[in-house]
């Protein structure tokens, strides 16, 4: 078997395979090796769907709005696969003074990043969602925001990358990097060696173990989040859903079903520990925020739940860059619990830093070194 390839990337969820799809099209060979059974299956086959701009850090911006105007719009187009991408807008609803404040200073950001976002009080929030409760007395309304499936997204960019060359190799964990003479070139998993003239990281919250390897320690650390989806219901809504404290968010699929998810507010203390498993506490949570924003969903039956990890990277924004220390090394880790909506984006652009050294969108803000001291 042939071990080598212009580019190694470790981690097969929606990062690196659609950076995966990216090179391939621009002609460069590329192995990826996921280190579980499955690709996708880590948080790129467990989130939510929002493909969404408002609410985010501006750093985040230009790179997602880049996505959201040129790669969503016609993505189920290009992979050949239904992404049921809708963009119908997103709500990031309040309920009391302060979730205003928060909305508003938000929304502003954003603004002058030059999204098209505003606030809108409880009249024009019924207008637009008249199921939601009468405690919704504002929200920011970013019209361009939308859903996908999170599924066929990532699948859909596996499939397409196999398509043009890319080879994907399961149940390959990486337990290492190595370099030779000054210069990152092998990667070791278990039982094999790959070769790559460059090596992406795109492992989620486990990049930071793999990177050590090589003395780069990026500060990630593991959050266990999670969703429920509902029986189906008739058509209610087509916007994404949020709240001011990202506590709770949600979407009405194509089929019917409602996917919700929330904070439990026992993130970080990892109930059950280390095990993906949902529990009582995380489905219940999460239906008392449904029932207080839609008391129409009270008696809808829950037919599944499911939890995953986030890398929430210590100033909440992702590390997508090249690493300077170590030749050949590039980073694309810590998207924090909203890297589904900007992985086009992200992979596009990043696909770019690899082959060509440069990118339509700068990523300068997202340097693995913005954590050093400046002194
Ligand atoms: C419950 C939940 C809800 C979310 N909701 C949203 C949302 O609504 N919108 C949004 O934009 N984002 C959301 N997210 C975040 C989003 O899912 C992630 O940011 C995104 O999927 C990250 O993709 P990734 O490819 O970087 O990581 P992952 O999908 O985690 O992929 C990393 C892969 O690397 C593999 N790997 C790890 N270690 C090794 C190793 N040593 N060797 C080889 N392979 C390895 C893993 O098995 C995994 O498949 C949510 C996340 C969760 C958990």
């Amino acid at each position: 078997m042939n071990n080598k390839a212009d580019v190694v990337i470790v981690g097969g969820g929606i990062i690196g395979c659609a950076t995966a799809y990216y090179l391939a099209k621009k002609n460069i060979s590329v192995i990826v090796l996921e280190g579980s059974d499955y690709i996708g299956n880590g948080g790129s086959s467990r989130n939510g769907g929002g493909v969404r701009q408002s609410g985010r850090d501006p750093r985040e911006l230009p790179v997602v709005m880049w996505g959201i105007k040129n790669l969503w719009p016609t993505l189920s187009e290009e992979l050949g696969v239904d992404v049921e991408y809708t963009q119908n807008g997103n709500l990031r609803l309040g309920k009391t003074e302060k979730h205003l404040q928060i909305l508003t200073e938000l929304t502003n950001k954003a603004k002058a990043c030059g999204l098209d976002v505003k606030m809108i009080d409880s009249n024009e929030v019924k207008k637009i969602n008249p199921h939601l409760s009468e405690e919704v007395i504002g929200a920011s309304w970013c019209p361009t925001d939308g859903h996908a499936n999170t599924l066929t997204a990532t699948l859909g960019y596996y499939k397409k990358a196999r398509e043009l060359g890319v080879r994907f190799i399961t149940g390959e964990k990486v337990i290492k990097l190595k370099t030779i003479k000054g210069k990152l070139r092998q990667v070791i998993t278990e039982n094999n060696v790959y070769e790559g003239d460059k090596v992406l990281v795109a492992s989620g919250f486990e990049s930071r173990e793999i990177t050590k390897t090589v003395g780069i320690d990026v500060p990630i650390h593991k959050l266990k989040m999670e969703c429920l989806v509902t029986e189906i219901q008739p058509p209610m809504f087509k916007q994404m859903l949020g709240t001011a404290e990202a506590d709770f968010y949600g979407h009405q699929t194509k089929h019917g079903s409602f996917v919700f998810g929330g904070s439990t507010g026992f993130e970080g203390f990892e109930v059950d520990g280390d095990t993906l498993i949902s529990n009582s506490i995380g489905a219940s949570c999460t239906c008392r925020g449904i029932m207080k924003y839609f008391p129409e969903l009270s008696n809808a039956k829950i037919v599944r739940t499911w939890t995953g990890w986030i890398d929430e990277c210590a100033d909440k924004i992702p590390v997508m860059s090249k690493v300077d220390e170590v030749e050949g090394l590039y980073l694309a880790c810590g998207f924090t619990g909203h890297g589904f909506g900007i992985a086009p984006g992200a992979a596009y652009n990043l696909a770019e830093l690899i082959a060509d050294g440069k990118t339509t969108v700068d990523l300068s803000e997202f340097r693995y070194d913005r954590f050093k001291s400046k002194i």
